[in-house]
């Protein structure tokens, strides 16, 4: 219940230094984040819910990658978003959270011109934060290339569903990486967010 037993390193942590403690969804899923387990919370906006995936994010980049800098050809997380302001928002924070140790991030989505989102991929960034309809427009391009991505968010799942974006989102996730890591957030829990759990995750995920 305090930074200091999360056991995180001191720069992964340094986006928290002005918080007195992780908050509950944090202190709940960290651990079991860490340790590599698919997790489902059910958690609303105003939770610190984009630190309780964003860090353990981080934290899988610095496990996976080869050095600060080695540039990488394809990005190892995914985080997925209904819309683009809460994409740019989950952005914001991982690009702030990830500065200290060098993690590289891009956000993609759509109403925006493709070129400067291109150009971030081919730069070589470690994590893509993204809504469905131009995440699957860059990989239909051949510039976005999921097969290493290793660790998925789903966040505000339900809404992702309720929006229409169930097709994408199937198509998004069978190109991931098969052996990774799922994290869903969602603030409901119906059967159609229930059932891409059960075929997109470990038989016995986690459930906060
Ligand atoms: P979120 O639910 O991720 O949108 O976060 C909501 C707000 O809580 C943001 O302004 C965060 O900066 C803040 N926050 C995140 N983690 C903590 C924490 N451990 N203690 C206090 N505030 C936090």
């Amino acid at each position: 219940d305090s930074f200091a037993e999360s056991g995180l390193p001191s720069d992964v942590l340094e986006c928290c230094k002005t918080f007195d403690k992780p908050s509950p969804i944090q202190s709940h899923s960290w651990p079991f984040l860490l340790d590599g387990r698919d997790f489902i919370g059910i958690a609303a906006t105003g939770s610190g819910k984009t630190l309780a995936f964003g860090i353990p994010a981080i934290m899988h980049v610095l496990s996976k990658r080869m050095g600060k800098n080695v540039k990488r050809a394809n990005p190892l997380c995914l985080v997925l978003s209904p819309t683009r302001e809460l994409a740019q928002q989950i952005s914001d924070v991982l690009c702030d959270s990830g500065k200290p140790c060098g993690v590289r991030s891009v956000c993609i989505y759509g109403g925006a011109s493709k070129g400067p989102q291109i150009s971030s991929l081919k730069s070589g960034v470690e994590v893509v934060i993204g809504t469905p309809g131009r995440l699957k427009d860059l990989m239909e391009m051949g510039v976005c290339l999921l097969k290493e991505v290793s660790f998925v968010v789903l966040d505000e799942a339900d809404r992702m569903l309720d929006m229409g974006f169930e097709p994408e989102v199937r198509s998004i996730l069978s190109q991931t990486c098969s052996v990774r890591q799922m994290v869903m957030f969602s603030a409901t829990w119906p059967p159609a967010v229930h059932q891409l759990a059960q075929e997109f995750m470990d038989p016995s995920p986690v459930k906060v």
